[in-house]
C-alpha cells in the first residue's frame, strides 16, 4: 500500500505522460496541479499518433476502393472521391472530442490545469507564464517533468521550413490541400508511416534514407516483405542516399529540387517535388533545465534513474523527454510509476516488454529481443521460429489476393522455452502483439501459448502455431526434420 502523506505535485505538460501521472497521482490522493502550454494530449493526440492514424485509416480505406482490388471480392466502386477538406475536418472533430474527454477526466479528478508555459527556477519552485501573461509561482513538494519533444530538424534546414514547401509532420498533419508528389527525408518510423499513407491516397512518395537499411532491429525477412510491399505501393525507396545540398524552392514552378546522392554509386540526381517532408528525428524539450542544475545525457535527455527521478530527488523525468523508445504507452507507464514513487510505494523501473507498432501497409509489431539481442543479454540458446501468415484460414478471408504475405516470429530461449521476443507483420499487427507483450512480460513459455485456445478463425491462431512450430508441432505447416 502507498502512504497516505498527501503532497502538492506539479507536472509539467499534458501528454500521455503527464496527464497519466496527474490522473494517477489524483487517484492516490495527492494535490496535482498540470501545466500545458498548448493543448490536453500533448504530441500524441494533437500532433502524432491519434491523428497520424486517422489518416492511415482513411487513406487504407481509399485506396481499397481505388485501386480496384476490392473487385477480386465482387465490389466495383465508381465515382470514388475524396474530399481532403472533409477528411481534415473529422479527424480535427475526432482530436478535439478525445481532448475534451481528457479535460473532464482531469476536471473529475480535481486536477487543477494551469494553461501556460512552465519553467523550473534554480530554488525549485514552478514559474508558470499564463496565455494572459500573469505569472503564477507554485511551490510543489515534487516535480514531474513531462515536456516530451519536438521535431529535430538540421540546423541548416531550418531557415527553409515554411509549412508549404518545406514541412514537419506537424505540418503534414494539418495541410490544407494533398500534393501530387511528396520526397520525405528520413525513412524511420514516422516517415515509413506518412510515407504508405500518402501513398494510399494517391500521392507519389519518394523516401530518402541516408542508411543502407530500413527498420534496423526487424528480422531480415519482415524487412524483406515489407520493402516488397512498400515497391507495390508504388513508394520509391533511395537507401544509401543523402540531400547532398539544401533543397531549392521554385515559386514559379511552386516546386522543390533535391539533388541526391548516392553514398557508393557517388552518382547525382535531381528529384523535383510538390513538398519535402522532413522526418529526421525528434529532440528531447529540455530548454532551460541545465540552467537549474538537472542533469541531462550527452543525446541531451534528462538523466533519470529507475524511479525516473533526476538528479535532484524531488524532481522527476518522463516520456520523450528522457531515453528510450520514442512511444505513448512508454510515457504512460513512467507517468505511473512516477506516482507510485511519489507515493511511497516500493516501485523500480523492471517492464520487459515494450510493445513497438508501426502502422505502414502492412502493419509490423514487435516486442522484447530479438534473436540477436536476445544472445547480448545473456541467452546463448536464444532461438527464432517464423510462422507463415498465409497457412492462416483467417488470413485468406482478410485478403485480396490468393498469397498474403506477412509472418508471425517468436524468439525462445531453447533450454527454458521462455518467450524472450516477438515479431509480426500482418493485418493487425498491433492488436496482436499485445498478447506476445503479456507472455514477454509475465516469462511465460511458447508451451503456455501452444495450449492456450484461441479463437478460430483468428489471426491470433499464429502466434498458437508459431509457439507449436517451437516445438515443431505446428498442426498447418510441414516442419521437415522432425
Ligand atoms: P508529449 O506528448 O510531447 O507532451 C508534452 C507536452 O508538454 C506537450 O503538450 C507540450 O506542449 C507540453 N510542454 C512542453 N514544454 C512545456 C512547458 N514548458 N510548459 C508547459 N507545457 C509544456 N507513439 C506511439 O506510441 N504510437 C504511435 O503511433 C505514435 N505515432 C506518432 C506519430 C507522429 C507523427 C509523431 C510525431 C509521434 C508519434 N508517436 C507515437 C510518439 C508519441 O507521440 C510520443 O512518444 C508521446 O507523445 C510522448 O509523450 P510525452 O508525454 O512524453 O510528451
Amino acid at each position: 500500500m502507498f502512504t497516505k502523506t498527501t503532497k502538492t505535485v506539479v507536472v509539467i505538460g499534458a501528454g500521455p505522460g503527464g496527464y497519466a501521472c496527474a490522473i494517477r497521482l489524483a487517484q492516490q490522493g495527492h494535490s496535482v496541479t498540470l501545466i500545458e502550454k498548448e493543448s490536453l494530449g500533448g504530441t500524441c493526440l494533437n500532433w502524432g499518433c491519434i491523428p497520424s492514424k486517422a489518416f492511415i485509416h482513411v487513406g487504407e480505406f481509399y485506396h481499397q476502393l481505388m485501386s480496384g482490388s476490392s473487385t477480386a471480392l465482387g465490389i466495383t466502386a465508381e465515382n470514388v472521391q475524396l474530399d481532403w477538406t472533409t477528411t481534415l475536418n473529422w479527424k480535427n472533430a475526432l482530436v478535439s472530442r478525445l481532448r475534451g474527454g481528457i479535460g473532464q477526466l482531469l476536471t473529475k479528478h480535481k486536477i487543477t490545469v494551469l494553461t501556460g508555459e512552465a519553467t523550473v527556477t534554480p530554488e525549485h519552485r514552478v514559474l508558470v507564464t499564463k496565455t494572459t501573461g500573469e505569472v503564477q509561482t507554485l511551490h510543489p513538494e515534487a516535480i514531474v517533468l513531462s515536456m516530451g519533444s519536438s521535431p529535430s530538424v538540421p540546423s541548416a534546414y531550418q531557415s527553409l521550413i515554411d509549412g508549404k514547401f518545406i514541412l514537419t509532420s506537424n505540418h503534414l498533419l494539418t495541410m490544407p490541400t494533398l500534393p501530387k508528389t511528396l520526397a520525405i527525408i528520413g525513412g524511420g518510423v514516422i516517415g515509413l508511416e506518412l510515407g504508405c499513407m500518402l501513398a494510399h491516397l494517391g500521392v507519389t512518395v519518394d523516401i530518402i534514407e541516408s542508411q543502407p537499411a530500413i527498420l534496423t532491429g526487424w528480422h531480415p525477412e519482415t524487412v524483406k516483405v515489407f520493402t516488397q510491399q512498400l515497391q507495390q505501393l508504388g513508394v520509391t525507396l533511395h537507401l544509401n542516399t543523402t540531400v547532398a545540398e539544401l533543397p531549392q524552392i521554385n515559386q514559379e514552378e511552386q516546386t522543390v529540387h533535391l539533388q541526391l546522392q548516392h553514398a557508393v554509386t557517388t552518382q547525382s540526381t535531381t528529384q523535383v517535388v510538390d513538398k519535402v517532408l522532413l522526418c529526421t528525428g525528434r529532440k528531447p524539450n529540455t530548454q532551460g533545465l541545465t540552467a537549474v542544475g538537472i542533469a541531462l545525457s550527452d543525446t541531451g535527455h534528462v538523466v533519470v534513474n529507475n524511479k525516473q527521478q533526476t538528479n535532484i530527488p524531488s524532481i522527476y523525468a518522463i516520456g520523450d523527454l528522457v531515453t528510450g523508445p520514442q512511444l505513448a504507452h512508454k510515457a504512460t507507464r513512467e507517468g505511473l510509476l512516477v506516482a507510485d514513487v511519489i507515493s511511497g510505494l516500493p516501485e523500480v523501473k523492471d517492464w520487459r516488454a515494450i510493445p513497438a507498432v508501426i502502422y505502414t501497409a502492412p502493419e509490423l509489431a514487435q516486442v522484447g529481443w530479438n534473436e540477436q539481442q536476445a544472445k547480448e543479454n545473456g541467452y546463448p540458446h536464444a532461438k527464432t521460429t517464423i510462422f507463415p501468415l498465409g497457412a492462416l484460414g483467417r488470413s485468406h478471408t482478410l485478403s485480396n489476393t490468393p498469397s498474403p504475405k506477412g509472418h508471425f516470429i517468436v524468439v525462445t530461449d531453447a533450454q527454458t522455452d521462455v518467450v524472450l521476443g516477438a515479431e509480426v507483420i500482418a493485418p493487425h499487427a498491433g492488436e496482436l502483439i499485445g498478447e506476445l507483450a503479456l507472455a514477454v512480460e509475465c516469462s511465460l513459455t511458447a508451451t503456455d501459448i501452444a495450449l492456450t485456445m484461441h479463437a478460430h478463425p483468428t489471426l491470433s491462431e499464429g502466434w498458437m502455431e508459431a509457439a507449436e512450430a517451437v516445438h515443431q508441432q505446428a498442426i498447418h505447416l510441414f516442419q521437415a526434420g522432425r
